[in-house]
């Protein structure tokens, strides 16, 4: 039976059948209408290339994902709906504590905007994930806690930030540190020795009669020489060590954590290691010499500056003294 309504409501006047009929007429048109918008929310989902995503915190259950997981994690969603453990699994092992500490911040904040982690997607392949979560204004009549999220692909926007920093860090000649980046490091280097009170070492690199390298050979047999310098600093330095073309045809290293008796026999190492490296042109064969300055950090200084200054002395001193030589200052 359909409930009686006010006497005042016009269709009352209705035989009860055709009330009947237009209530269920109307539920139809209802069912339609939701179905219509429910196959727009879920193609609009699908067309989103982000994760939506909702998660119930206390029985820790993954209560909805959109169909972009499946594209991006490469996983079927019906795992993750019933195991949570589908998400920590997917998550690059260096990154997994980064990724729950975070999540967990949005029980405090609120909202945590910043997440960014990788995971190993079912191909392989490593991606980059911007995983935004908020908790949910409407928590239900149970009171629990739902954490919505919203996980983007930011694989190409990461490749392409590295990349960016690549170029504004290296200089395209010889593939080493460029000036500006060489000593960014270089100050954190010194300040990390100075509270550390370790041993660091600098040294500067300056190639002999460049100019008539480039008089006699050409600009071209010029870059290929400070190509092959530049190869010959990176293979013999360690690890930790910094090297980086500061200028034309000067190069510097900092050894951190190293006695200059030590750095001393990695710059006779280099001098004897770019001795040996024996270029040809038009059948003319020549070989290179360079000049260094050598020092180490003292309780004086203050800054890197004054150690920079000494071993520009001690490079000068060498050349002075008749080139091809290394001088400790
Ligand atoms: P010294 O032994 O006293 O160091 O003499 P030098 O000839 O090496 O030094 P000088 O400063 O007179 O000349 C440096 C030359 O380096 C001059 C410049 O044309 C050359 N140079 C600077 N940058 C580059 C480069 O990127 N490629 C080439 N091929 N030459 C360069
Ligand atoms: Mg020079
Ligand atoms: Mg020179």
């Amino acid at each position: 039976m359909v409930n009686k309504k006010p006497s005042s409501q016009p269709y009352n006047l209705l035989p009860e059948a055709a009330q009947t009929l237009l209530a269920l007429m109307h539920a139809q048109g209802e069912v339609a209408r939701l179905s219509e918008r429910e196959q727009l929310f879920s193609s609009l989902l699908d067309s989103v290339n982000a994760v939506l995503w909702a998660f119930d915190w206390e029985s820790r259950q993954v209560l909805y994902v959109s169909p972009a997981y499946e594209r991006i994690f490469g996983r079927p969603a019906g795992l993750l709906l019933a195991d949570f453990n589908e998400w920590r699994d997917s998550i690059y092992p260096d990154d997994l504590d980064y990724a729950e500490r975070s999540l967990a911040e949005v029980l405090v904040k609120g909202a945590v905007e910043d997440r960014e982690y990788r995971i190993i997607a079912a191909d392989g392949k490593i991606r980059w994930l911007s995983d935004k979560c908020f908790i949910n204004q409407q928590t239900d009549n149970n009171q629990r806690v739902i954490i919505v999220g919203m996980a983007e692909d930011i694989t190409e926007k990461k490749q392409l930030e590295g990349e960016l920093q690549r170029l504004a860090t290296t200089d395209a000649l010889t593939q080493s540190s460029n000036r500006r980046h060489f000593f960014d490091c270089a100050h954190h280097a010194f300040a990390t020795a100075r509270l550390d009170q370790a041993p660091l070492t600098f040294l500067l690199l300056d190639i002999d009669d460049f100019k008539q390298i480039n008089d006699t050979y050409g600009h071209q047999e010029g870059d290929y020489v400070l190509q092959r310098i530049a190869d010959t600093g990176k293979a013999v330095l360690r690890r930790g060590d910094l090297f980086g073309r500061i200028g034309g045809e000067e190069f510097a290293a900092v050894f951190p954590g190293c006695t200059p008796q030590i750095a001393q026999q990695i710059a006779e190492r280099l001098q004897r290691e770019i001795q040996r490296l024996s270029f040809s042109h038009e059948h003319q064969t020549f070989g290179v010499t360079v000049s260094q300055g050598l020092t180490g950090i003292t309780d004086a200084d203050e800054s890197l500056d004054s150690l920079f200054a000494r071993a520009d002395a001690a490079m000068y001193q060498a050349k002075r003294q008749g080139k091809n030589q290394i001088v400790s200052g």
